[in-house]
């Protein structure tokens, strides 16, 4: 039975279960397959409509299966680096690309292949499976047929149909539903900050999509563009108007997407100065361990300072313990 069958209402307010609301009766089904008296599949297929807290649902699975106290806690070690996206063991896969490329699924293969390093299980979870195409299936079939007894695997899409038959048909089945207003607006007031008002307005605006009820509770003139919009369409009175107003939306759809697009390219460029040690535009620093001058220290002294670079902080990491 599915989660949409079985019906949901109300959150699950805690744990790493916290922030997928109105799923009821699939985070029910997860929590009894993860607990020890369940059987846990080794193929999920998470589905349900953009916006419904998919990927969510399966980061907050795999935390559970990886979660020191087997509940997940939400607070322990793996409970948090899972959730962070920072866990060994879990490989998250997102593209903003059409479709993803087979070399990628013959890699995630191979990391499906592997032990678990630090927890008890390798959970490999692919965001928009369903832009996986024909021969990328194929790739991914054997690995989903007969996976290692530690590997879960978890495909989200927004529909079983957008899988090859011989795909779902191995994979165990969650359905999400569209979660209400009421439960977004309270998840954007809770984790957020939200005002009640304003997320209320959001949420109803949003129509269940979590990350659009987001984005228009946060983002200056974003909800205020929707509902001029939405008045728009209410006061057309013939084919004129309506072929200026979907004029207007095209517009308005471009220059939101390339403000996305700038959003995008800023946040890759802060976190690659971030990861060379660089920050707030200033200048690239010295290695705070000093390394190229421990050429003229003994070697003792030199194994320590090599050690001591690998563990910090140091965008000249590979090369000065190469020359240490
Ligand atoms: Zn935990």
């Amino acid at each position: 039975m599915t989660a949409t069958e079985l019906g949901s209402t109300t959150a699950p307010s805690h744990g790493v279960w916290a922030d997928v609301v109105g799923q009821d009766a699939a985070v029910a089904q997860f929590r009894r397959a993860a607990s020890p008296q369940g059987s846990l599949a080794q193929a999920w297929l998470v589905t349900g409509p953009p916006g419904s807290g998919r990927s969510t649902a399966a980061r907050a699975f795999a935390a559970t299966l990886q979660c020191e106290e087997g509940t997940g806690c939400g607070h322990c070690r793996a409970c948090r680096t899972t959730l962070a996206g920072t866990h060994p063991d879990v490989t998250v896969v997102a593209t903003d690309k059409l479709s993803i490329a087979k070399e990628e699924v013959r890699a995630l293969v191979m990391t499906a292949q592997r032990s678990p390093a630090t927890g008890r299980h390798r959970v490999v979870i692919v965001e928009d499976a369903d832009r996986m195409t024909a021969g990328t299936f194929n790739v991914l079939l054997k690995s989903i047929e007969e996976p290692p007894p530690s590997t879960v695997w978890m495909l989200c899409a927004p529909s079983a149909e957008d899988l090859a038959p011989t795909i779902r048909s191995r994979c165990r089945l969650v359905t999400l539903s569209v979660p209400s207003s009421e439960v977004v607006a309270e998840l954007l007031r809770r984790r957020d900050g939200i005002d009640q008002s304003l997320a209320v307005r959001a949420a109803r605006a949003a129509q269940g999509h979590i990350g659009l009820a987001l984005r228009y509770a946060t983002q200056e003139g974003a909800l205020a563009a929707r509902e001029e919009s939405a008045r728009t369409l209410l006061s057309l009175r013939g084919a004129g108007q309506a072929v200026l107003a979907a004029q207007a939306l095209v517009d308005r759809a471009t220059a939101e997407a390339k403000e996305h697009a700038d959003l995008v390219a800023a946040e890759e460029k802060e976190r690659f100065l971030h990861s060379a040690g660089i920050e707030d535009g200033r200048s690239r620093p010295r290695c705070a361990h000093r390394c190229v001058s421990s050429r003229r220290m003994p070697s003792v002294a030199r194994r320590d300072w090599s050690a001591t670079c690998w563990t910090a902080t140091c965008w000249m990491r590979t090369r000065c313990c190469a020359m240490c």
